[in-house]
């Protein structure tokens, strides 16, 4: 009783804090990023920066509607196309894309991300090393495209629904901060978390169940599995799975390998073990620009889109992330007023969280 009410009440205030927020924290405008100030369109906002409409829609999958660009939205000015007026660079982004998604690789009819490895390609979240890289790389993305079936990296392009997912915790802080914000603004996320950091701080993973977040494993001591024996990742997954369901009661089926990084024991075992391995569409960087707020969310709009599963951190440390206080909220007020409703993976893909 008066649970709908409450509802209503509870979106109403988010808005508020939406508008709060998109005006109080202005992003400074800069070329690679323009911040929408009231009467602008996107026809003007190209004809300012000298592009085509088409490459800065290209540049910014994200929009799904055109017409409603609320004031400090944030866009992303695609530079190298800037003032190249013999090309459509848009053309050149499309093609991109066309052949990304027919290598199947994409999962869900992912119209392009542009690049067509992600999920596997951030240096901290990443297989890959100096020399060699590319091997490594083109072979974890053929073994992720036969076990495309326990292998995901987004949902549908289509759908109007975006992920956000956090790797490394649990940890006192950030973990904490990241609950907070998500709670702030009405959105469950999915935290991908580290069995020994598990048993450190089984309060913070328990307020994760209990506020309606998903959880899942990431080995027990985030190492690289790809290059690790058959036993050693038997024993990482299920000792993280032990260590979430001493706490939470549930046993997560879905395992996110540091770095993205696996081998075909490891997917073989998380096969026959009822796993689905989730990576990402859209990486943040976030540990990378612990300082600079404008570069992580230039790295989100600029990949993100229907479907997309978002990779951020939350790392241990006692300081709060500056990075998750500026970026989380932005990232969720500017997608919602495109739209998008922000799910937990399961919700996302469709699959169960828990075995
Ligand atoms: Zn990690």
């Amino acid at each position: 009783v008066g649970g709908g009410n409450r509802g209503k009440y509870k979106l109403l205030l988010i808005g508020v804090i939406c508008a709060l927020l998109l005006q109080v924290q202005p992003v400074e405008a800069e070329q690679q990023f323009h911040q929408v100030r009231p009467g602008e369109t996107l026809f003007t906002i190209a004809q300012k920066y000298g592009i085509r409409l088409g490459t800065l829609l290209s540049a910014n999958k994200f929009i799904r509607f055109p017409y409603q660009l609320v004031s400090n939205l944030l866009l992303v000015i695609p530079q190298d196309e800037r003032a190249s007026n013999d090309k459509s660079a848009a053309d050149v982004i499309e093609k991109k894309g066309d052949s990304a998604s027919k290598t199947g690789y994409m999962k869900g009819n992912g119209t392009g991300a542009g690049k067509s490895i992600s999920g596997v390609n951030s240096q901290k979240e990443s297989a890959s090393a100096g020399t060699g890289k590319k091997s490594l790389q083109a072979i974890l993305e053929e073994l992720y495209q036969e076990y495309r079936d326990i292998v995901f990296l987004s949902g549908s392009s289509k759908s109007n629904k975006i992920a956000l997912t956090f790797d490394d915790g649990p940890s006192e802080v950030t973990s904490n901060q990241v609950m907070d914000i998500l709670q702030r603004y009405d959105v469950k996320g999915t935290f991908f978390l580290v069995g020994q950091n598990v048993s450190q701080y089984p309060q913070v993973v328990a307020r994760m169940v209990r506020e309606g977040h998903v959880v899942g494993g990431h080995s027990w001591s985030h190492i690289q599995l790809q290059k690790a024996t058959p036993e050693s990742i038997a024993r990482e997954v299920a000792d993280t799975e032990n260590a979430i369901y001493r706490v939470t009661g549930l046993r997560p089926a879905f395992v996110r390998p540091p770095y993205g990084s696996l081998n075909r024991d490891g997917l073989e075992y998380l096969q026959r073990n009822g796993y689905k391995v989730i990576n990402w569409s859209v990486d943040s960087l976030d540990w990378k620009y612990p300082n600079d707020s404008r570069q992580v969310l230039i790295n989100v709009f600029k990949d993100v889109r229907g479907g997309s599963i978002i990779l951020f951190h939350t790392l241990p440390g006692n300081d709060p992330s500056g990075i998750i206080d500026t970026v989380l909220p932005q990232v969720i007020c500017s997608l919602k007023s495109q739209g998008y409703r922000f799910v937990s993976v399961d919700e996302l893909l469709d699959l169960p969280p828990y075995k």
